[in-house]
Order: C-alpha cells, then sequence, then structure tokens
C-alpha cells in the first residue's frame, strides 16, 4: 500500500483498478516489473527497436525512391537517433536497475529527450523533438501500449492516473466508466478541476512525480476529499473507505429532500442560488437540484468538446437547447473564456510566455471577431427562447467593455437586415475577476446591467498566483483577506448602484464560504450543480446575522489559514449535518 497526498480538487471517493496514461496520450499497461522479469522485459525492448527500425528502413526506402534521397534521409536521422548509444544505455539503465516496464522507460525516456531539444530554443532542434516523440509513439505501438483513444471505448470501471490532463481530455472521460483520477501536475483551481467538479468525478491534482514508484497498481482509492490517493489499499482501508461511500451516499440521498424548499435563512432572506454549467447535458441534473437559473455557462467548453470548430449554428443549437430546457429561468451565456490553459482548434496565438497574462478570454475574443461574430449572434438569437444574459469575461478596462458591447450592437444589427429573429434587449454583464476591475468598479457599475465576481481568477490576478500550478497552491488561496476586501468593496459599489451582483467562483461552492459571502452582503451564488444542495442546506441552517457576525469576525483576520480554519469550525458548529467523518 502506498499513500500519496494532493490537491483536492472534485470532492468524493472512488475506488477502482488503475489506468495509467503517459504523457503523451498512451495506455501504459504499467510502470514497474517484478525484478525477475527485468531481463525479459530488456529483450521486448530489443525486439521492438529491431521492429520500429526495420520501418523506418522501408520508409526511409520508399520515400527515397518517390520523393529523393534528402526526403528519405529525414528516416536515416531517426534510424541514427533510435541507434544511439546514449539512449539505449539510460533505458537499460532504468529496466535492468529500475525495473521500470519497457514501455514507461521508453515514455519518460524519449520525452525527457524531446523537452531538453526543446528547452534549447532553436527551430531545427525543436523539429528534432518532434521526430524523437515520433520514435517513442513508434517503440511504443510495437510495445502493446495503446493510443488513448480506447478512453472512450472503456467497458469497465478504472480510475485514470496521469502525468497531466488537459481540460478537454478531462471532458472527454466516459463517466460511465472512468470514477476518478489523479494527475502529477495541476493547480487547485485550474479548468481540469473544474471540468472534474462538473462530471462530479473525485479527483486529486498536483501530487508530483510518483508514476515511477508504483507497480501495476491492482486497485487504487481517489479520495478527492481530502487530497489523498492509495495505491492497492489494505483491507482495513478499502472498509474504512467503503463506509465512507456509503455515509456520503445517504447524506447525498437526505440533503435531496431540500430541492423543491426556498434557498432562505432561518430569518426569511431569500438567497439566489443559479448553477455553473459546461455543457448542454448538465441542465439536467441543474433543474433535478432546483436550481434558480444558470449563472454561468461557460461556453469555449463547445470548443474543448469538439473536434471541428463550432459553427454560429452549433453555438445556437447548443444555448437554444439549455434555454428551452431551463424554461423560462434566467440563463447567463459568458462568452467565450479561451487561452490560457483552454485552448481552441487552431493557434489563436504565438507561444506566450505568460499566457495567464497574454492573449486569453475577452482580449483573445475582440482580436478574433470571426470567432467572437457567430458566438454574439447565436447568443441574441437563442434569447428569442428565454431569458438570456450576456456576460463578458476578464474584463480589466473600460474600453473592453465598450468594444464588446458595440459588437453585440453591431451583430443585432445586422440579424435585424438580414431577417433573423433575436433579441437585443438582453442584460449585459460583465465577470469581475482582476483587481483593475474592483478599483474602476464606480465607473463600470455606470454602463453595464449585471456583475459576476469569478473569485478563481480573482485570487489568481490578485495574489500573483498561477491557479493551475502545483508548485504555488498553498499560495492560491480564495479566502486570502486581500481577495476578500475586494470583494467587500464590489459588493459596496453595486449595492450603492443597484447593480445585481453574483459570485460565480469556486469560493462560492464551499457552504462556509457560502455564508461568508452571504454574510459580506452578496444575495446571489452559482455553484457547481453538485454543490447546489450541500450550499441550500447551509444557507438554511443560519440566520442572516450568524452570516453577518462570521464576516465581521473574518475581515478582522490577516491571513487566508485564519479564515479558514474558522469558517471550519462555525460550519461545524451551525451545520454540523454537512460533516462527514
Ligand atoms: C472565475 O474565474 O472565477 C470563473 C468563474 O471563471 P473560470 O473559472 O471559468 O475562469
Ligand atoms: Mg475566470
Amino acid at each position: 500500500m502506498v499513500e500519496l497526498q494532493g490537491i483536492p480538487v472534485s470532492p468524493g471517493v472512488a475506488i477502482g483498478p488503475a489506468l495509467v496514461l503517459d504523457a503523451d496520450g498512451y495506455r501504459i499497461p504499467r510502470c514497474l516489473v517484478a525484478a525477475e522479469d527485468a531481463e525479459s522485459e530488456f529483450t521486448r525492448l530489443q525486439s521492438a527497436v529491431e521492429g520500429v527500425s526495420a520501418l523506418l528502413e522501408t520508409n526511409r526506402l520508399n520515400t527515397s525512391a518517390v520523393a529523393g534521397v534528402n526526403t528519405g534521409d529525414i528516416f536515416a536521422a531517426q534510424l541514427q537517433m533510435l541507434h544511439d548509444p546514449r539512449l539505449h544505455a539510460e533505458l537499460g539503465r532504468r529496466i535492468r536497475e529500475e525495473h521500470q516496464a519497457a514501455a514507461y522507460a521508453v515514455s519518460r525516456v524519449l520525452h525527457n529527450y524531446a523537452a531538453a531539444l526543446r528547452r534549447l530554443d532553436n527551430p531545427l532542434l525543436a523539429d528534432r523533438a518532434e521526430d524523437v516523440l515520433d520514435i517513442e509513439k513508434q517503440l511504443l505501438l510495437q510495445l502493446g501500449a495503446v493510443s488513448r483513444q480506447p478512453l472512450s471505448e472503456l467497458t469497465e470501471p478504472v480510475i485514470v492516473l496521469s502525468h497531466s490532463l488537459t481540460p478537454s481530455e478531462t471532458a472527454s472521460l466516459d463517466r460511465r466508466y472512468v470514477h476518478g483520477f489523479c494527475t502529477e501536475t495541476g493547480g487547485p483551481g485550474g479548468h481540469t478541476a473544474i471540468v472534474a467538479k462538473g462530471l462530479e468525478l473525485p479527483a486529486v491534482v498536483g501530487i508530483g512525480p510518483f508514476m515511477e514508484n508504483i507497480g501495476s497498481a491492482a486497485c487504487v482509492i481517489v479520495d478527492g476529499d481530502r487530497g489523498r490517493v492509495i495505491i492497492d489499499p489494505d483491507e482495513a482501508t478499502i472498509l474504512q473507505y467503503t463506509e465512507r461511500l456509503q455515509q456520503r451516499e445517504s447524506l447525498s440521498a437526505r440533503l435531496a429532500e431540500l430541492k423543491d424548499l426556498p434557498t432562505e435563512t432561518v430569518d426569511k432572506v431569500r438567497i439566489g442560488l443559479s448553477a455553473n454549467i459546461e455543457f448542454p447535458y448538465e441542465t439536467e441534473s441543474c433543474l433535478e437540484r432546483g436550481a434558480d437559473g444558470i449563472g454561468l455557462y461557460r461556453t469555449e467548453f463547445l470548443y474543448l468538446s469538439s473536434s471541428e470548430e463550432p459553427s454560429e449554428e452549433d453555438h445556437y443549437e447548443a444555448y437554444s437547447q439549455v434555454v428551452r430546457e431551463m424554461n423560462g429561468r434566467p440563463v447567463v451565456i459568458r462568452t467565450l473564456d479561451l487561452g490560457a490553459d483552454k485552448m481552441g482548434h487552431r493557434p489563436l496565438a504565438e507561444q506566450e510566455h505568460n499566457p495567464f497574462l497574454g492573449l486569453r478570454s475577452i482580449r483573445l475574443s475582440l482580436k478574433n471577431l470571426d470567432l467572437f461574430r457567430p458566438q454574439l449572434r447565436a447568443v441574441l438569437r437563442a434569447a428569442v427562447h428565454g431569458d438570456v444574459r450576456v456576460m463578458f469575461p476578464l474584463i480589466t478596462t473600460i474600453a473592453e467593455l465598450r468594444q464588446a458591447r458595440m459588437l453585440l450592437n453591431v451583430v443585432a444589427e445586422d440579424l435585424s437586415e438580414s431577417g433573423i429573429p433575436y433579441r437585443s434587449d438582453i442584460p449585459v454583464g460583465m465577470m469581475v475577476e482582476v483587481p483593475a476591475a474592483v478599483i474602476m468598479l464606480d465607473h463600470f457599475v455606470k454602463e453595464i446591467d449585471f456583475l459576476s465576481i469569478g473569485t478563481n481568477d480573482l485570487a489568481q490576478y490578485t495574489l500573483a498566483v498561477d491557479r493551475s500550478n502545483e508548485y504555488v497552491a498553498d499560495l492560491y488561496q480564495s479566502c486570502d483577506p486581500a481577495v476578500l476586501r475586494l470583494i467587500a468593496t464590489s459588493v459596496k459599489i453595486a449595492d450603492a448602484n443597484h447593480t445585481p451582483l453574483a459570485v460565480c467562483g469556486e469560493m462560492s461552492s464551499n457552504p462556509g464560504r457560502a455564508l461568508l459571502l452571504i454574510g459580506l452582503g452578496v444575495r446571489n451564488l452559482s455553484v457547481p450543480p453538485s454543490s447546489l444542495h450541500r450550499v441550500k442546506k447551509a444557507i438554511r441552517s443560519v440566520t442572516l446575522k450568524q452570516c453577518t457576525q462570521i464576516a465581521e469576525r473574518v475581515m478582522t483576520f490577516d491571513s487566508a489559514r485564519d479564515v479558514d480554519l474558522y469558517l471550519q469550525d462555525r460550519l461545524s458548529d451551525l451545520v454540523p449535518e454537512l460533516i462527514v467523518h
């Protein structure tokens, strides 16, 4: 049994057999072999090298005949790399001395080799890196590792163990069979974490290198509540976690009874409780759990989950489905938030040194109007089917807001001229995600119909901490007093101007933090569907006065740690039913 600690990003517990994926999408049957099998594993590698060598030689001859010797020489260079004595020595060492499986050793060594070439920042050597990865793939195929494709063809439950998972890879996991995952990289606020919550998949990220040290892992436990991963657990541990699973299930069943009750405090202060979604199919769970509406529809996932760039019709279909199913309840459609860790189908910017400070979100949309216009047209067209509101992400300057609004007007005029049904009188909102927006909020509120605080980015940009980086995960704290002061300031400005304000960042999905936000004056929250019941339970268990007292006390603290400890304490006093032991 091996216990690992990582960052808990999506709650819940999952138990099942491991499916190990390598960094480049190959399914590696196992990482280590028994000491007595190391020699035969090395022989397997040698046969694989011979097989790839024969293939490359055939490619060289055929290509030289058809396209000339120079083109054929590409394969000659690959052959030379394949037979590099240093490469063989390193692979031999890993297999014979460290007892790594051949496929695993190939994947690690060639990846490191390619990364080293890329770091040299020389275009010629970068091409070489691609050749190295090509050799890696061919060796892996010879060794029986299969591509990640079969992830969509699973037939039995698994727990995915991977070096990393992008948000789109996470989105394509088949929820029926993938019951949880853990990764070596990743931070607490990354979009991979958000997708995991949306899919309700227990997940732990940012564990650090661990895959080199595990064997075939017959069984894995992912504890998404505490950030623990247990490889090959003993009987007692399995029993303990099975009990936890049962406890969680009975709590969920009890909370489900709240579905049709209003979200209000004991003294009848009504709180708007909406849901955040990434995909249209999620509306079902929002309705099932009694959401007041969709407070954040992350539309960029339409890009991340399809193989082709979505057309205006694709946008329109998706939005119409959500709006129709929500049946008159408000739907806040956030315009594309691509860039940084969410990439589209074509390169929209040169390789950026600081993508989170670069061409992302509204900046990227305003620079790629062929991307932005179809989306805005689709939003206005879908608005005829219900209560649609549009929201712009990452607004930092007034100029950006005005440009986005102007484009919305232009698009409305185009629709009108073409006689296409649309609604242009929809409320227009902005996300408050950068400190600059808070500082200038008294100006923004004059030009906007509603505000929604994105605490995930607000924490990232206030604290200068990359939300998806495991190395600084301990510094990424949405309850940092600096972030709380920005939230409190935003609420005051919004109230003074009678501008509706919501909080849709992950912070609001934590029951204790939700009570703090209410105490700070927030009256609308938007949370992942899986958190609706827990947050409603917390709200229905307290008075407004208790929330205000929590906020007053919290605002005297000078560290996120003190805030979180105090909130945990208050929650277990006020809503003990939510604590799972
Ligand atoms: C946020 O930043 O808090 C937010 C809700 O947007 P996203 O997580 O999609 O960046
Ligand atoms: Mg954001």
